[in-house]
């Protein structure tokens, strides 16, 4: 608790109209091929993508617009091969979690040999470092754009995952609320939750230090305090630069103590139940906070004071709220009965819950589901 250490390398830019300024970094390349990873369309519509080709122009630059929601292994090999073929000075990930991680291991495959699953299951270690990358995130949630993690989807064996290597860290980083206002309510709801969960589960997290712990409480009091006003006021510049505050703590939180509980009963739910990936954490949220009421007193003493409630039934209860008004529902609202949860618990990550909660078995696993129900 006492003993910790930080290493974050990552350049960040924060703060409305960074995005533009980010033409003064490009004008710095000449005759450089600049590679950009992106989702299928939004970046597009949104005029992002033109502005970037703009930024560099006088370069080459090639577009990988494939990368889905939750990216799959399959697309992170597509992207590497592209890169391959291109040898990029430079990547840039524009986008939310999903484009951020995309780019992240495409990077890094861009320079070391194989395919992702040999990095992804066989923890085949990269032995160079990854092409230079930057990170343009375009969502309020998940703070990939500051941690070493990425997160994939095996659609072969209905499996998400996540793992965590110092290659995936990027060089630069552009947080700019003002790409974030076209959100769409539920997009801003789901991101938030993430952002949200990230505070919770690395506040308990038994790597948390005094320092890791200063990052959650602060993410958990500006997403709990600011989110429900951005999903009603989308516009609002000053709602959406406090979540963007609070998703990049939330970043630190977790790139210094990882997510546990709720993020490895989440991976299911999404690959099985389509359900967006904050979303998912905040199903089980309340569940297992009522479980570990006793053994996480401390921390959630913590949460308490964060979100201003009187005491942790209290809290419990205002954070019920609070997902109520972020519009998330039960488990039985996306399609989830009794009978699935036997095949949720198989396609939960047990072992990074009991990582962090070693009581925590597959019995009372399935009941935080039943729970939620
Ligand atoms: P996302 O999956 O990146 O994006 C969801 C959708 O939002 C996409 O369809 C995208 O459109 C659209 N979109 C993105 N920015 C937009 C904007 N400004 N306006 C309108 N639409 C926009 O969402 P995310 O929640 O940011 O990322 C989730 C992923 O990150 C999950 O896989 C999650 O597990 C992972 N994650 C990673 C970390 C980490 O540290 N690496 C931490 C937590 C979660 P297009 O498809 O057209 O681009
Ligand atoms: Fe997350």
């Amino acid at each position: 608790m006492n003993n910790w250490n930080f290493f974050n390398p990552v350049d960040v830019a924060f703060g409305e109209g960074r995005f533009a300024e980010f033409a003064d970094f490009a004008s710095k390349f000449e005759n450089k091929r600049i590679l950009l990873v992106t989702g299928k369309s939004s970046m597009t519509k949104l005029g992002f993508t033109g502005k970037i080709k703009k930024f560099f122009s006088g370069n080459e630059i090639e577009v990988f617009n494939k990368v889905e929601p939750n990216p799959s292994l399959k697309t992170i090999d597509e992207s590497a091969q592209f890169a391959r073929l291109f040898h990029p000075d430079l990547i840039i990930g524009l986008g939310g979690g999903s484009a951020i991680d995309a780019a992240k291991f495409c990077a890094a495959l861009n320079t070391n040999p194989g395919d992702a699953k040999d990095y992804f299951y066989d923890k085949k270690e990269f032995s160079k470092p990854a092409t230079t990358l930057v990170a343009i995130t375009t969502t309020s949630g998940t703070g990939s754009e500051v941690t070493p993690y990425g997160v994939y989807t095996d659609h072969e064996k209905n499996l998400k995952q996540g793992f965590s290597t110092p290659v995936f860290f990027a060089q630069k980083a552009i947080v700019d609320p003002s790409l974030t206002v076209s959100m769409s309510k539920d997009l801003t709801s789901s991101t938030g939750l993430d952002a949200f969960s990230h505070g919770i589960e690395s506040l308990w997290s038994p790597k948390a230090s005094k320092f890791s712990q200063l990052f959650s409480v602060e993410a958990i009091k500006l997403v709990y305090e600011n989110l429900i006003n951005t999903i009603h006021k989308p516009l609002n510049i000053e709602l959406r630069t406090s979540m963007s505050h609070g998703q990049l703590l939330a970043g630190y939180s977790i790139s210094l103590a990882g997510t546990n509980a709720m993020h490895a009963f989440s991976y299911p739910l999404t690959v099985k139940y389509n359900v967006p990936h904050g979303t998912a954490c905040a199903i089980t949220t309340v569940g297992f906070m009522n479980a570990v009421k006793k053994e996480k007193n401390k921390e959630l003493q913590m949460i308490t004071c964060a979100i201003g409630a009187d005491n942790i039934d209290d809290a419990i209860s205002k954070i019920e709220q609070f997902f109520h008004a972020a519009g998330v529902k039960k488990l039985s609202d996306y399609g989830v009965s009794e009978e699935d949860l036997d095949d949720l618990l198989d396609g939960t990550n047990v072992p990074k819950v009991k990582a962090s909660f070693p009581n925590f078995n597959e019995v009372k696993i399935r009941e935080v589901f039943e729970n939620s129900l």
